[in-house]
């Protein structure tokens, strides 16, 4: 069965590069635009790794993540950053809100992959660690 992910991402572009990228890879792709649906289809479709944006529509990443990792059904499910701002003050707040570690934007294509099946795999990016995921 294909891995399944979520991508959280207002950017219209953005989002469907990474579903073009990750669908090529093989992977089953849900995507969300703001903090609510992320929520929403996070609950619904139980991914198997959450790419989440910081900076959403109604609700932040930050807060998505909180209330994702609130959840039982949640707490072995990894959430990365997708973000622009990996500054030092973010690690920590992405820290507390349970992310396990950042993709940089803007995207590499490339890399993407390669990334991704590895936080899909458990192992766990330092988030406190150099400023690239
Ligand atoms: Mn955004």
């Amino acid at each position: 069965m294909p891995k399944k992910i979520l991508i959280v991402e207002d950017n219209e572009d953005s989002r469907e590069l990474v579903v073009k990228v990750l669908r090529n890879k093989g992977y089953e792709m849900v995507e969300a635009a703001d903090g609510e649906e992320a929520v929403e289809k996070a609950v619904a479709e139980k991914p198997d790794l959450i790419l989440l944006d910081i900076s959403l529509p109604k609700l932040d990443g930050y807060e998505v993540a909180k209330r994702l990792k609130s959840l039982e059904e949640f707490q072995e499910i990894p959430i990365v950053a997708f973000t622009a701002h990996a500054m030092k003050g973010d690690r920590e707040k992405a820290i507390i809100a349970g992310f396990e570690g950042y993709i940089s934007k803007p995207v590499d294509i490339r890399d993407l992959p390669v990334q991704v099946k590895s936080f899909i795999r458990g192992k766990r990016e330092s988030i406190l660690n150099g400023d690239e995921a």
